[in-house]
């Protein structure tokens, strides 16, 4: 067989050139969609009930290697969160270039708790031992629940809802040296091919809000599919639809008379969580409202707000003083005895009101055939 002639310094250097360029295109074509899913969390009304958080465990990941994955997680702020310490690990974009993330450990996540069910209900022990977790865990999804922030009397916390973000510029799919990571063209849902799927973990480094897990059993990347075959029936998904707090609103970012519209382009009160790791992401906050503060003598203090601006600046960027701006000024029209389209949008009356195209009832869908 012929000898195959090593190609020069400049023809390797061209082949790199149009690798790049391709694997560009490829990119370009991953990335493109026709319309875009979008979410509002209002956190002024977050319970921290967690049903969000198990109707996604129930539905999505209750497989083998899925127990420690949790693709809705409601933490409370300020908080190290789940895995811990995520905000600090890097990822995403600065001028467009991709960022160095650091790939979480199972320890940061916390492992899925095994409990002593059988020696407490089982062991006729009686009331000598208490349920609880086996192993000493040291960490765990709401390790510091409820801690919050501040110095009494002016000590507060909220909760912060998070699911993957579905970004218009994933820094995941960026990130994917085997493409596997796509948006859908019909609604630029974020999803993994579990074909193309290799387990290299370069997605999970790369997502500055750590929403990918690593299936330690099979081997690949899963994440929130934003309840793709819900939506395609026009069911929201199933975080949302379960959510006894009326926070969480869907619908396409361009349909102009949906509440996501409103509150993202028109009103501008909602905004989305680390604008500054630049991935677009289209999941939207209503930042929470400040109850007063007290000051020295017990004295309601106006002067500033309980929840310090600088702490929401950092989680929200520097529009979060105008988005709360209009909604104080909101509360005030309505406290004068006047109407606020946006309070009325935000309160819900109609449960059907959050969810702009997917508010029909899943118990009415035709069972799937066997
Ligand atoms: Fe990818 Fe992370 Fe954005 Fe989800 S939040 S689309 S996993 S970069
Ligand atoms: Fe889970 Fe669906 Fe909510 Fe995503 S949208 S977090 S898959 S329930
Ligand atoms: Fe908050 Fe709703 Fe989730 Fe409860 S179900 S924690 S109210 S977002």
């Amino acid at each position: 067989m012929a000898e195959q002639p090593t190609p020069t310094e400049e023809q390797k250097a061209q082949r790199a050139k149009e690798l790049a360029a391709e694997s560009k295109n490829a990119k370009a074509l991953l990335k493109k969609c026709d319309r875009q899913a979008a979410l509002v969390f209002d956190l002024n009304k977050c319970l921290g009930c967690q049903t969000c958080v198990i109707a996604c465990k129930t539905l999505w990941t209750r497989d083998e290697g899925m127990e420690y994955m949790w693709w809705a997680t409601v933490n409370t702020q300020p908080g190290r969160g789940t895995p811990r310490d995520w905000e600090k690990m890097g990822g995403g974009f600065r001028d467009e270039e991709p960022q160095t993330g650091k790939m979480p450990l199972r320890a940061e996540f916390g492992e899925a708790w095994d409990f002593n069910y059988d020696e407490v209900f089982f062991g006729g022990k009686g009331n000598t031992v208490h349920l609880q977790p086996s192993g000493n865990p040291e960490w765990g999804p709401n390790w510091d629940e409820d801690q919050g922030g501040g110095q009494y009397p002016n000590s507060f916390y909220f909760y912060l809802q998070r699911i993957c973000n579905h970004c218009t510029i994933p820094a995941c799919l960026e990130a994917c040296p085997r493409n596997a990571i796509y948006k859908r063209k019909e609604d630029g849902i974020v999803l993994i091919s579990e074909e193309r799927c290799k387990g290299y973990r370069f997605c999970v480094e790369a997502c500055p809000y750590k929403k990918i897990y690593f299936n330690h059993l099979r081997l690949i990347g899963q994440k929130c599919i934003l309840c793709f075959p819900r939506i395609e029936k026009g069911v929201a998904p199933a975080c949302m639809r379960q959510c006894p707090g009326r926070v969480r609103f869907v619908g396409f970012l361009d349909d102009e008379n949906g509440p996501v519209y409103k509150l993202v382009k028109k009103w501008e009160v909602a905004l989305p969580l680390h604008p500054e790791a630049c991935t677009q992401p289209n999941v939207y906050y209503i930042p929470p409202i400040s109850p007063p503060r007290f000051d020295a003598e017990g004295n309601i203090d106006e002067s500033k707000p309980r929840i310090p601006t600088e702490y929401l600046k950092y989680l929200f960027g520097d529009k979060v003083e105008k988005a709360l701006q209009t909604l104080k000024a909101e509360m005030a029209k309505t406290k004068a005895g006047g109407k606020s389209e946006i309070l009325d949008t935000l309160i819900a009356y109609e449960w059907k009101s959050l969810f702009g195209p997917f508010t029909k009832d899943p118990a009415e869908l035709a069972p799937r055939k066997a």
